[in-house]
């Protein structure tokens, strides 16, 4: 076992690390071997008001922050990204010790957030309104102006990609902000915090708050002097938060949930290639991703190569210590291994074949083995509701319009995937299914410039790109009274 030093477990408040108020804390547990890995300082509602009143005095007129020119906000975001990537294999061991992620993956996920942060550095400067040839004897123009108090609400799947799809659009914007990680997946949220104070960020404007979600989650969500909320997590919870939102105040809001992702193999397609593509888009993350690829159609000319080739590629995915060269650790929790196994025997029981995997690993931590069903129909279990787990269901499909149904039957719409060479057929799909990113020959490629976010219950809003700054920005017009001058 790589020892990894736990260097920050408490609250992080106005620039200083503070108990919580009730002096509770409470465990991060290793998803290897179930131990815990420390005690960490538990946030509830009195903690949660001590963070928003340093973030509202953050973003108070003349504030340090708010006089700050829009550049040096840039300069500083790009000093947090450089000591981001300067701590990159001790951010990746402490990941991968709370969250069970392979390091080598944890690494990448630190430098993929060190260049979030960069995108949006050079947008802090580059925030433009409009003018505007307004009807009568006035002159009329746009101001972009920061939303406010942002509350932020992450999940353990991905946290420091998280942490930087939430901080960087609302850094680069202005906005000041109350960040709380998942309770499973706290430390690596609280050791960038030490980073932040470092880079310079005057106090107050980032807060960071461990807890639990129906305590501190719903303390920010429904604080009165809260703008905005930024949310990634369940679509169960995201409906609560989006009713908390709007009762006390109207809370500006952003929604990134969960999913049930079809990705469309053609016949057409080179089978291997198109296996190893819809294996990653299943399997990236032991299947824990919104987006993950889950459901695989399989046009009928290939679909016995394929579930072929998809079941060798799977049998052979290594699973284990996340500190060592494998490519599945553990899943995160208890509950979400009871969860996974408990879909698989409804995979079983339900009828679909498994051709690979479908058990456990192990005695000792939350190891499952990658797991694929094959002749699975649209409304089995495991074809209809997220698994988030290591699992793909493999269905067949005959013609393009009949795919396109099958893969917009469900309530979700956060991501797609089509494999082809005919360019009509591809973008034919891209024109026709109903969700937020469609990859086409490719899956789950998301970089900083582009766009990221749910069609219906997928979500609400956009992260990432100019969408993503948007979120964060109140437009203000400004209209002059100015006698009629020549156009
Ligand atoms: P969750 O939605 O319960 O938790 C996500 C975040 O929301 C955590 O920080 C949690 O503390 C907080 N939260 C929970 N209840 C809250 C409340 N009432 N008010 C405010 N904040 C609250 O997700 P989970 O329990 O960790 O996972 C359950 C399911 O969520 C998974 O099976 C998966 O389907 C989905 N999920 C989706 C994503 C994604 O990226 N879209 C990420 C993680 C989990």
């Amino acid at each position: 076992m790589v020892k990894v030093d736990v260097k920050y477990t408490k609250l992080f408040i106005n620039n200083e690390w503070v108990d919580a108020v009730s002096k509770k804390t409470f465990p991060t547990i290793n998803p290897q071997d179930e131990t815990v890995i420390a005690q960490v300082a538990e946030a509830d509602k009195a903690d949660v008001d001590l963070a928003v009143a340093a973030a509202k005095k953050a973003f108070a007129r003349y504030s340090p922050w708010r006089l700050m020119d829009a550049s040096r906000r840039g300069l500083l975001m790009l000093k947090l990204a450089e000591l981001i990537e300067s701590q990159a294999r001790y951010l990746a061991e402490l990941e991968t010790l709370d969250c069970g992620k392979p390091v080598k993956d944890a690494e990448e996920e630190v430098y993929y957030a060190a260049t979030v942060l960069r995108y949006y550095a050079g947008k802090a400067d580059k925030i433009l309104g409009n003018t505007i040839p307004a009807d009568g004897e006035v002159m009329s123009f746009t101001l972009k102006e920061p939303v406010g108090v942002c509350g932020q609400i992450i999940p353990w799947n991905y946290p420091i990609p998280m942490i930087s799809w939430k901080i960087a659009p609302a850094l680069a914007a202005g906005c000041t902000i109350v960040l709380k990680p998942a309770e499973q997946t706290p430390l690596t949220a609280l050791a960038v915090a030490a980073l932040i104070k470092e880079a310079g960020f005057p106090p107050g404007v980032v807060n960071v708050l461990p807890g639990y979600g129906p305590t501190a989650g719903a303390a920010l969500t429904h604080h009165p002097d809260v703008d905005k909320i930024a949310f990634t997590g369940s679509t169960e919870v995201g409906r609560i938060i989006l009713g908390a939102a709007s009762a006390v105040n109207l809370k500006r809001i952003t929604l990134e949930l969960g999913g049930k992702s079809p990705l469309v193999v053609f016949n057409d397609a080179d089978v291997e290639k198109a296996a190893q593509i819809a294996h990653a888009a299943a399997f990236a993350n032991a299947g824990q991703c919104c987006c993950a690829g889950t459901r695989t159609y399989v046009q009928s000319g290939i679909y016995d190569q394929f579930v072929k080739k998809a079941a060798e590629i799977a049998s052979k995915r290594s699973v284990g210590n996340p500190f060592e060269n494998v490519q599945q650790g553990p899943q995160i929790d208890q509950d979400m291994y009871t969860k996974v196994l408990s879909y698989i025997t409804a995979g079983k029981e339900g009828g679909a074949k498994c051709v690979a995997g479908g058990d456990k690993v192990g005695d000792k931590g939350f190891y499952i083995k990658p797991t694929v069903f094959a002749d699975v129909t649209d409304n089995m279990k495991i074809a209809r509701e997220e698994i988030f787990g290591p699992v793909q269901s493999i269905l067949k499909f005959d013609t393009f319009e009949e795919v396109i149904d099958r893969a917009n039957d469900t309530n979700y719409g956060l991501g797609a995937g089509v494999i082809t060479n005919d360019i009509t057929t591809a973008l034919s799909f891209a024109k026709q299914v109903r969700a937020g990113s469609i990859w086409v020959n490719t899956y789950d490629h998301t970089p900083s410039q582009t766009p990221f976010g749910g069609f219906k219950d997928s979500g609400l809003g956009r992260e990432l790109g100019e969408d993503g700054i948007n979120q964060y920005l109140e437009t203000k017009t400004v209209t002059l009274a100015l006698p009629k001058q020549p156009q």
